[in-house]
């Protein structure tokens, strides 16, 4: 089963929703350790990918995706906003004239785009960021395939392994970005970023449910 243009834009619907549905909680996250607004931030940034994905209809996936990002780019804002673009920007060039990603395409996809924020960001694992989920999510993702598992077995793979991530940033002390300012004090804290990704994920993976 592949993952066709209208799942595509299905996950891209659902994920508008569930950060709409998660913008207090994802900003909580951010009072704590940075500046309060990644809730507001990654809102507003998939409200302008919905309000664009009509004029989508018919276009191929690299397109899409392409469009995502630089819709991203220019509204989101903060530092999550280049980061993320730049995930789709690339997962969109991975992927251009594709209707529809097979198992392969998807991880080569996921891995262009965690190296597009790892590129951009030059930020490692454990530095209390985005990057502590999605590069579990990745090897998780790879480690799916070898056993050949189906994708959506995949997917939910990927998905827990970005949870487990993500609730790993709550020891770390941030390195990078604005949660660097507090030192050993962003240390007991979810990393806001790490949950978007994760929210992010587990759409991809409910769609396959
Ligand atoms: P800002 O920090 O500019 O206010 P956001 O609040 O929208 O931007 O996003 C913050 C998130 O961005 C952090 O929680 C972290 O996951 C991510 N982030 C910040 N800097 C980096 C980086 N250099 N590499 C990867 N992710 C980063
Ligand atoms: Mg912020």
């Amino acid at each position: 089963m592949p993952i066709t243009t209208e799942d595509l834009l299905n996950w891209l619907i659902q994920s508008a929703h569930v950060l709409h549905e998660n913008r207090d909680f994802l900003t909580q996250l951010d009072a704590r350790i940075g500046d309060a607004d990644h809730g507001v931030n990654m809102d507003r940034g998939f409200q302008a990918v919905s309000a664009r994905l009509p004029a989508l209809a018919g276009a191929d996936i690299g397109t899409i995706l392409k469009t995502v990002g630089t819709t991203l780019v220019s509204t989101v804002g903060g530092a999550s906003g280049p980061l993320y673009g730049t995930a789709f920007l690339r997962a969109g060039m991975a992927t251009s004239g594709k209707h529809e990603l097979l198992v392969s395409d998807f991880i080569a996809m996921l891995e262009v785009a965690v190296e597009g924020i790892k590129t951009r960001g030059k930020a490692q694992l454990g530095e209390k960021t985005m990057i502590d989920a999605l590069v579990p999510a990745l090897a998780a993702a790879r480690q799916a395939q070898e056993e050949q598992l189906d994708l959506s077995q995949i997917l939910r793979r990927c998905c827990n392994a970005a949870e487990e991530g993500m609730k790993s940033t709550i020891p770390m002390v941030a390195t990078k970005g604005r949660a660097s300012y507090l030192g050993e004090r962003s240390a007991g804290h979810q990393d806001p970023g790490a949950t978007s990704s994760w929210l992010l994920l587990k759409a991809l993976a409910d769609i396959y449910q």
